[in-house]
């Protein structure tokens, strides 16, 4: 029996409202192949209702509602995401692919997110000021920009739309979110949720394409600032067209992290945490631990213990509990990984994987491939897949040499008993994170986002409350 394919409309005002073109389109569970929802097109008009939306509940609610009353809504928020804990990890797991223990996962990250920014709404700081000029005094406010829109990826679609919503709304901004074409799920959950909660239009979500919705967004004049996250090619598309508007533009894009391993490492600490960090999410994870240098001395005794451990991850259907790994999110993107390994076949050595499993769903072995060069495609170029590398380098000079020859600079990892070493390396590397005997960790009071082609702008953290506010400097004369 066919299950029951649920329709979703735009969330729009508070009010779900068909596309202005009527245009539906069907989303894919990518584990079965089978629809699950049909989901709206919008148009770019549809992109013009939800900023004038947005627009009309920033100027009449939002502007004067104190941070308390943002804050409160805002725990109330979290607590009905907990509640609906449940379905919106269900929703998340048969819409990109992820196994129901890792989308399960995510929620209490997710929520405490968004309690840290409803708490950092009310303690916003700036600098001190006073009377720099005889006669007249200073002050900063710090204020709000207005009409956001946030432009979602299609990896972590609930924990993205979070990371743009929690601080529009913390410091004062409306918010219109854009999920990506093929997971639009959980943020029209959200939004369902949300419904009750904020005032009518201070969320939209709108479903359709980028090319059309996003850029829409992208480019009206009322949006002020737009963060994305996605791929570096849409980030470049988006700042450009940005650029007309000069608005402000919020890119967390690729990475390629590197992850540097000194021959002193704790080698069972770190293949456990490859096996992790390298595949979870099927490797579909802008800080995925996707590419291993190792020293000299360590690169045999890693990779005899990597290959075993990635050939014990367990894959399958998402609703067994025990699955670690489901499929990639869709046709194309597993069309894309198979054609990076096979093409490293020709270059490089797959020492496990390298090839799709069988049957319905979009799978793909984990993969390990060794002996690839530094200037090889698969080194240099964003994968996303469950796809790791593994170099061997001469010394620490060539390490970091190696890690840094990237066009992204996201995240990384060193790894070595030796602090000193741990920390030269760590101010050398050029990425946003680096992380030291670890890899993955992230939390809501740190901030995460890129250096060079990965971006610019701040998630999670005060730095990103920063990025959706802008001062203003009032003078006033004393006489
Ligand atoms: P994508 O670039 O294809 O799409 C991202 C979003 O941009 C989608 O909503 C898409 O519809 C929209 N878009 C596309 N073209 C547009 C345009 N011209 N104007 C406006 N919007 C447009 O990315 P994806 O494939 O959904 O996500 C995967 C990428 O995201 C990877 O490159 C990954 O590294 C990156 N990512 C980065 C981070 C980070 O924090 N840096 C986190 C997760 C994912």
């Amino acid at each position: 029996m066919a299950a029951t394919v649920k329709s979703y409309k735009l969330f729009i005002g508070g009010e779900w409202v068909d596309s202005v073109g009527g245009e539906t389109e069907p989303d894919i569970n990518p584990a079965t192949e089978q629809t699950v929802a049909e989901v709206a097109v919008a148009t770019r008009e549809d992109a013009d209702r939800a900023v004038a939306a947005a627009q009309k509940a920033y100027d009449e609610v939002w502007f004067d509602t104190p941070p308390k009353e943002r804050s409160a809504m805002m725990l109330k928020l979290a607590d009905a995401i907990d509640a609906d804990a449940d379905e919106l990890a269900r929703l998340e797991s048969i819409d990109v692919g992820k196994p129901i223990s890792v989308s399960s996962a995510d929620i209490p990250f997710i929520t405490d997110n968004l309690r840290f920014f409803a708490g950092a709404a009310r303690v916003q700081e700036g600098k001190s000021t006073g009377e720099y000029e005889r006669g007249f005094t200073s002050m900063i406010r710090r204020e709000p920009l207005g009409v956001t829109a946030g432009i979602c990826p299609w990896n972590y679609p609930l924990m993205m739309a979070i990371w743009k919503i929690g601080p529009a709304l913390a410091a004062g901004n409306t918010s219109i979110i854009k999920p990506a074409e093929i997971t639009p799920l959980t943020a029209l959950r959200l939004a369902e949720l949300a419904a009750d909660i904020l005032p009518p239009g201070v969320l939209n979500v709108i479903t359709g394409r980028g090319s059309v919705i996003g850029d829409q967004l992208t480019r009206h004049p009322v949006v002020r600032l737009v963060s994305v996250t996605g791929d570096t090619a849409t980030g470049k598309l988006i700042a450009a067209a940005a650029a007309e508007t000069v608005k402000r533009v919020h890119l967390e894009l690729g990475g390629k992290a590197p992850v540097v391993v000194f021959d002193d490492a704790d080698t069972e600490k770190l293949v456990e945490t490859l096996k992790f960090a390298g595949y979870t999410n099927t490797g579909q994870d802008c800080t995925a631990s996707c590419r291993v240098l190792t020293g000299p001395g360590i690169y045999d005794d890693l990779l005899s213990e990597l290959v075993p451990a990635v050939e014990s991850i367990k894959v399958g259907p998402l609703d067994d509990e025990s699955v670690e790994m489901g499929p990639l999110v869709s046709a194309k993107q597993r069309e894309s990984v198979a054609g990076f390994v096979d093409r490293a076949q020709e270059y490089g050595k797959v020492l496990t994987g390298g090839e799709a499993i069988e049957g319905k769903g979009f799978y793909y072995k984990p993969t390990v491939v060794a002996e690839v060069d530094q200037k090889s495609e698969i080194v240099q170029q964003e994968v996303f897949g469950p796809v790791v590398t593994v170099q061997r380098f001469s010394d620490e000079d060539q390490a970091v040499a190696w890690a840094n020859d990237v066009v992204y600079g996201l995240a990384s990892s060193v790894w070595t008993k030796d602090s000193g070493r741990a920390l030269r390396v760590a101010r050398r590397l050029q990425f946003g994170a680096v992380w030291i005997n670890t890899h993955f960790m992230i939390s809501a009071e740190m901030p995460h986002g890129g250096y060079k082609e990965s971006g610019y702008g701040k998630d999670m953290s005060m730095y990103s409350l920063e990025d959706y506010t802008q001062i203003k400097h009032v003078m006033a004369a004393l006489d």
